[in-house]
């Protein structure tokens, strides 16, 4: 199969398109409630599905639809193969937090198990090993040293050189009996259950802000105000910081998945590589039909070179290593890595205890937001949970990755001022259909996109969150922040946060 002309033309995601979701209204007034719960992927919907089972009153608010955001776009393994992570964190917080983070992965398999046996849901689900795999000498050692991991903390595993797909490996770490599932399938049922016991759920209404006095009261877009005891921010990143610096504490990374049918049975497993460049693998059923999911090509957001390179990559791994009988769907997602590499789950800061956050999950959502969603719920239901204080935002770890984001604010600052010094003077006359460029008008920094149609659309191109200059993103046809990683249509309008606003538009002559 022949290059990029086989790519799909829209970014589409497997999941969306798989699966009916109900619609939900807008809020039209202000209301109260007793958990007002904000952002409607897998952290949210557990932890609505949690506290409505209880009794709770609970309110559910997304800025767009349910599950349009990293949970409809994810690639869905449940495991506590998170990378190579457990030899990393046993030099950083000690065995037994580190044991702490496995433990808490697998209850959360445990947990998404039992859910699915209790309400019957089909989705898909099924057991599977996982394995990290190197087709490079210098990660063989790595391996090893994460096996040895693996032996203190009494997690199954394996070393080996043998895995059932066929790809050139040197070395392969085993994680036995792991999980993965058609995400919306699963959260759908959660959705339709929490609503059966009481749960509101409003969608395209924007939180932007929260007033702390006895009580939280979340302030939307338009003015309305949802007075509460309790707020779960479950919107990725936390659209409320409460001076705590999480932008300074968190980079956002992208990652690119293309959904290609192959002339070979898919042989079960779920796969990720050591090395650079990414690549993870699994498969998903379509109709019968064995779905192969091909994930790469990680980079900081905004930072990439032209976004349609890194499906084209994916596309030649893919031929190369499989061959490719059909191209179904292509899209991309990105999630947030904290500092020492564990979640932030809890109050957002001491002073403001009854406003939580859950974020920072590093692309391994499906457990961590399961985890993120009991923490908070135990909390406001005043359970105890073992696994609690290992999340907590306000932690600090000494540890090596401080150095790290020393350097990584400091490519922020570049990106601040780089943006705003370029040159450009582009000609949007020039422009072809379906391109973007960014010229000056009325000399501000402005990105004009010429859509199918010829139409134009331009937007100062001064990102909403921080002031840095965002970037063109040609596979997804965005306007994307190299900074925090907040995202924009074409039009201007949020599709990720930290920015809360539009981008403003700007008259061409
Ligand atoms: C490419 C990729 C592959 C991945 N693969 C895996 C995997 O195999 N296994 C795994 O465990 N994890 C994986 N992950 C990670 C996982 O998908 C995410 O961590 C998880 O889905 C995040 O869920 P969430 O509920 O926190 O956020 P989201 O699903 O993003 O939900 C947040 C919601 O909040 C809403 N929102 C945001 N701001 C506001 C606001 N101000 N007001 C109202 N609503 C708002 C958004 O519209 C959105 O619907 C992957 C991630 C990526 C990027």
């Amino acid at each position: 199969m022949s290059n990029s002309e086989n790519i799909p033309q829209f970014p589409e995601t497997f999941w969306r398109d798989s699966v009916s979701l109900p619609d939900f209204p807008k809020l039209q007034e202000s209301i109260k409630t007793d958990t007002a719960i904000v952002g409607g992927g897998i952290t949210g919907i557990t932890a609505a599905y949690l506290l409505a089972k209880e009794g709770v009153n609970v309110t559910l608010i997304d800025a767009g639809d349910l599950l349009n955001g990293v949970t409809g776009h994810t690639t869905a393994k449940i495991t506590a193969q998170h990378g190579i992570i457990y030899d990393e964190f046993i030099q950083h917080f000690g065995k037994e937090k580190a044991s702490l983070y496995y433990q808490a992965c697998m209850k959360a398999k445990e947990f998404i198990e039992n859910t699915i046996q209790t309400h019957h849901i089909d989705c898909d689900y099924s057991q599977e090993d996982a394995y990290i795999f190197t087709n490079s000498d210098e990660y063989i050692s790595t391996l090893e040293s994460e096996k040895k991991a693996y032996d203190q903390l009494d997690i199954p595993g394996e070393l080996t050189t043998d895995m059932p797909v066929d790809i050139p490996v040197k070395s392969v770490l085993k994680m036995k009996d792991q999980a993965q599932f058609h995400p919306l399938k699963y959260l759908n049922v959660l959705v339709d259950e929490a609503v059966k016991n009481g749960l509101k759920i409003y969608e395209h209404t924007t939180a932007v802000d929260i007033e702390y006095n006895k009580h939280p009261t979340i302030i939307t877009r338009d003015e309305h105000r949802i007075n509460c005891n309790y707020v779960i921010q479950a919107s990725h990143y936390p659209f409320y910081d409460g001076q705590g610096f999480y932008p300074t504490r968190m980079y956002p990374e992208r990652s690119y998945i293309i959904a290609v049918k192959t002339p070979e049975k898919f042989p079960g497993g779920m796969y990720i590589n050591a090395e650079s460049p990414s690549r993870s693998i699994r498969s998903a059923n379509m109709d019968g039909e064995d779905l192969w999911l091909i994930v790469g090509e990680n980079h900081k957001t905004g930072q990439g070179e032209s976004t349609m390179k890194h499906y084209e990559a994916l596309q030649d791994y893919a031929e190369e290593q499989f061959g490719i009988s059909e191209f179904v769907y292509r899209w991309s997602a990105q999630d947030l890595t904290t500092m020492d590499k564990v979640p932030y789950i809890g109050s957002v800061t001491k002073n403001e205890e009854n406003v939580y956050v859950a974020t920072g999950y590093r692309k391994w959502g499906m457990t961590n937001g399961t985890i993120a969603a009991k923490i908070i719920t135990d909390r406001i239901l005043d359970n105890d949970n073992p696994y609690s204080e290992l999340f907590t935002p306000s932690r600090f770890q000494a540890d090596p990755s401080v150095r790290k984001f020393a350097s990584m604010n400091a490519d922020v600052a570049k990106h601040l001022i780089s943006g705003k010094l370029e040159y450009t003077q582009n000609n949007v006359k020039d422009l072809e259909p379906d391109h973007a460029t960014v010229t000056r008008v009325k000399g501000k920094r402005t990105g004009v996109y010429k859509d199918q149609d010829k139409q134009l659309y331009a937007v100062d191109t001064t990102c909403k969150h921080l002031g840095c200059e965002v970037t063109w993103n040609s596979g997804e046809r965005t306007w994307d922040c190299p900074c925090h990683g907040s995202r924009y249509s074409y039009t201007g309008e949020v599709i990720e946060g930290p920015a809360k606003e539009p981008l403003n538009k700007v008259e061409l002559e």
